[in-house]
């Protein structure tokens, strides 16, 4: 069935038919606006990412559902950045006439499900018709105690940086379906679906370890610049003790170049955070309590030391990659 034969009141209807329920809302779906609570004491943290088909994804390459994942996942992971916990999730919808009920069906399916793990009520959004591609804007709400909340800003030189999970994955992955091969699924999924370190977060809020928190969605190397520059602090990381996932690491034998990747590829989604030397020991409980490890890979240095990646021998990488900037280039 197409979308045109719903009509646009047809699909809201639809959309908040798929939705389990709205437990925890003041009001949730059907009225002009969605009121909401926030616990006494807590700050609300609100963030907003689009996924435009074109620029973040193609609808030939990912299926509907995990789509509907990635796009609340991607928002999770910013407000597990700050230490919060996410509450209320907003969709907006631009829906191409060609997209099928079915594909519409698939799409909500993945969304409501990571809604649902990630423990957020979907509590409104907005449903237009789209004359070029599929548009899709999450807005997310989340709290957090007021003095639990991490920003990038925070850490001091002498901290420990560290990272959870693995690096360069999901560019990898992403590599490997612009050169018109299949990614392992490992890399695929780790592209497609992204897991938010939303436990993490906030364990390491609640126990007060980060001085300084960053999600990684463009790269390492620009997003540690983030952090750097909000904690006026430099950094020396190593190379060889990046975290790399079993088939990044096969491929990196064959391809060393691919260390870049690493260090600069984009939608990884994993937590890079500062910890003092006195909280060290505590990370490790942080992370068991979460299930997902994290590796230290560096120091943070006094600003004038700057950002400096060394290998093995401690001798300095020339650094290419900058990140991802959706301007860059453009002229
Ligand atoms: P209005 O015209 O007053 O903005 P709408 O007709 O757009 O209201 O929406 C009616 C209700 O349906 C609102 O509660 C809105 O939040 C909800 N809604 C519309 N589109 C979506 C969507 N894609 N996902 C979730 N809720 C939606
Ligand atoms: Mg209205």
């Amino acid at each position: 069935m197409k979308l045109a034969e719903l009509g646009e009141f047809g699909l809201i209807e639809r959309i908040c038919r798929a939705v389990p329920n709205q437990a925890g809302l003041q009001l949730g779906i059907g009225d002009d606006c969605a009121a909401t609570t926030v616990p006494a004491g807590e700050l609300l943290l609100t963030t907003c990412d689009m996924l435009l088909e074109g620029v973040h994804f193609r609808r030939d390459w990912t299926d509907l559902a995990a789509l509907g994942r990635k796009s609340v996942a991607v928002n999770v992971s910013d407000i597990a950045a700050m230490g919060g916990t996410v509450r209320h999730l907003y969709l907006g919808l631009g829906l191409p006439a060609e997209l099928t009920v079915a594909e519409l069906d698939d799409f909500m399916a993945g969304f409501l499900g990571a809604a649902a793990d990630y423990g957020a009520v979907l509590a409104g959004g907005d449903t237009c018709a789209s004359r070029s591609g599929l548009v899709i804007s999450v807005t997310a709400e989340g709290t957090v105690a007021a003095d639990h909340l991490v920003r990038r800003s925070g850490a001091r030189p002498g901290d420990a940086l560290f990272v959870s999970g693995t690096l360069g994955d999901s560019a990898l992955a992403l590599r490997e379906l612009q050169a018109g091969r299949l990614p392992e699924p490992l890399l695929a999924r780790r592209h497609h679906q992204p897991t938010a370190r939303a436990r993490l977060g906030q364990e390491l809020a609640r126990r007060r370890l980060a001085t300084a928190m960053i999600d990684l969605s463009d790269g390492l190397l620009a997003d540690l610049g983030h952090l750097l520059r909000a904690s006026s602090c430099g950094a020396e990381i190593a190379a060889h003790l990046l975290p790399l996932s079993p088939p990044f690491s096969v491929t990196l034998e064959t391809d060393p170049a691919l260390l870049n990747l690493a260090l600069s590829g984009g939608e990884d989604y994993e937590l890079l955070f500062a910890v003092p030397p006195t909280a060290m020991a505590d990370v490790a409980a942080a992370a068991a309590a979460a299930e997902v490890t994290v590796t230290r890979i560096g120091t943070l240095t006094a600003a004038a030391g700057g950002l400096l990646v060394h290998d093995r021998t401690g001798a300095p990488l020339p650094l290419t990659g900058r990140g991802f900037d959706h301007f860059a280039g453009r002229g």
